[in-house]
């Protein structure tokens, strides 16, 4: 590949698209005529709101997000927001999870910081091998919301459905499928996700949020900087904010417009999986973990059932330049991320490796 760039499967930090990197190098010295890198500028100066102002509205555009939904920029990572939810959303201190996966439960307990949770579903008794059915829940009555993680970045499933919420609002942590595919915005009352795993670079979160959720009658605890409406009537600049992750994600933004926008790109992701999930449907020596119809088009994870030769295949992957295949501690085996920005080639390539390591070593 050009530059010398391997083929990173890692689940985050993860690739980021070429022609991007390309652009941010372009003008990293010298940002159109500014005389300073985006790095160096005030972040109350036009230059850079110009810069903000134009990124909000190409996720706007690329998403069709409605014009009742505030899109905040906010430091922190998913993580952060694992907190903030309940802290901003809290008015009967009931909260929903489905917990399918690692992050949901972090959430989860989260949250219990803050209020009483309930598991309204949970896919526990497989090790988060599925999503649980979410057509009937037993939505608590006085619930302040429902939550899921919509793609599982650790155990590779995603929803196919959106949960039947019984009116309440929904939440959704969409860190590993941010941009991956259309989403119907208006079905959510937050989406949020961590850019790093599908955007830009790390160290911030973009939360889109329905107007009426933000609310500045909250307790009077919650921190400044940790308000939704703090940092909706701030635009995102209560403070400074990550002006390095706004101007690389407004480029990504762009970028997906180009190639033609959610459509296409989720239509690149379908078919760049298939190749990858076609052979471990027929491996014998490798296997998915998966239960099909709850496979993420992003978040890849598969085994050999024998960790010793699990660690051989890492091991050869890694030497044959095919980097960040270990699987997570909790799933073992492999794990192979291919967020938007792996090109094709890289998954075909990996699966020629992969059939090349069975017929040698099955
Ligand atoms: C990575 C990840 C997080 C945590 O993201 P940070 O930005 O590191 O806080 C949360 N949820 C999901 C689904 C993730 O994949």
């Amino acid at each position: 590949m050009k530059y010398d760039r391997i083929y990173n499967f890692s689940a985050g930090p993860s690739m980021l698209p070429l022609p991007v990197l390309e652009e941010v190098h372009e003008e990293l010295f010298n940002y159109r005529g500014s005389g300073q890198s985006v790095m160096e500028m005030s972040h109350r100066s036009k230059v850079f709101q110009g810069i903000h102002d134009e990124a909000k509205a190409d996720l706007r555009a690329l998403m069709g997000i409605p014009e009742n939904y505030k899109i905040l920029f906010i430091q922190g990572g998913a993580t952060l927001q694992f907190s903030m939810i309940p802290m901003n959303l809290k008015k009967n201190g009931v909260f929903d999870y489905v917990v399918s996966g690692s992050w949901s439960n972090g959430a989860a307990k989260e949250a219990a910081r803050f209020g009483k949770v309930n598991v309204v579903a949970n896919s526990k008794d497989r090790n988060y091998a599925y999503v649980p059915d979410v057509s009937d829940l037993p939505i608590s009555e006085d619930a302040d919301y429902l939550y899921i993680c919509e793609n599982e970045t650790i155990y590779g499933t995603t929803y196919q459905e959106l949960p039947n919420t019984k009116g309440k609002i929904l939440i959704s942590d969409q860190s590993s499928m941010f941009l991956s595919k259309p989403v119907k915005v208006s079905d959510y009352g937050i989406i949020y996700g961590g850019v790093q795993k599908n955007v830009g670079p790390a160290g911030m979160a973009i939360v889109i949020i329905r107007e009426d959720l933000i609310r500045e009658d909250i307790d009077e605890s919650v921190p400044v900087y940790l308000r939704y409406h703090v940092q909706d009537k701030g635009d995102s600049m209560y403070n400074t904010p990550n002006c390095w992750a706004i101007y690389f994600c407004g480029k990504v933004f762009k970028y997906l417009q180009s190639i033609g926008g959610l459509e296409a790109v989720h239509k690149n992701n379908v078919e760049k999986a298939k190749p990858l999930y076609d052979f471990l449907d027929q491996s014998k020596m490798f296997k998915g973990t998966v239960d099909k119809k709850d496979r993420s088009l992003m978040n890849v994870p598969f085994v050999t059932g024998d960790e010793e030769l699990d660690a051989k295949v890492v091991a050869a992957t890694k030497a044959a330049g095919f980097e960040n295949l270990k699987g997570h501690r909790t799933v073992g085996g492999l794990r192979a991320s291919i967020y938007n920005a792996m090109p094709k080639e890289g998954v075909v390539a990996l699966v020629e490796f992969l059939k090349d390591f069975e017929a040698k070593h099955g």
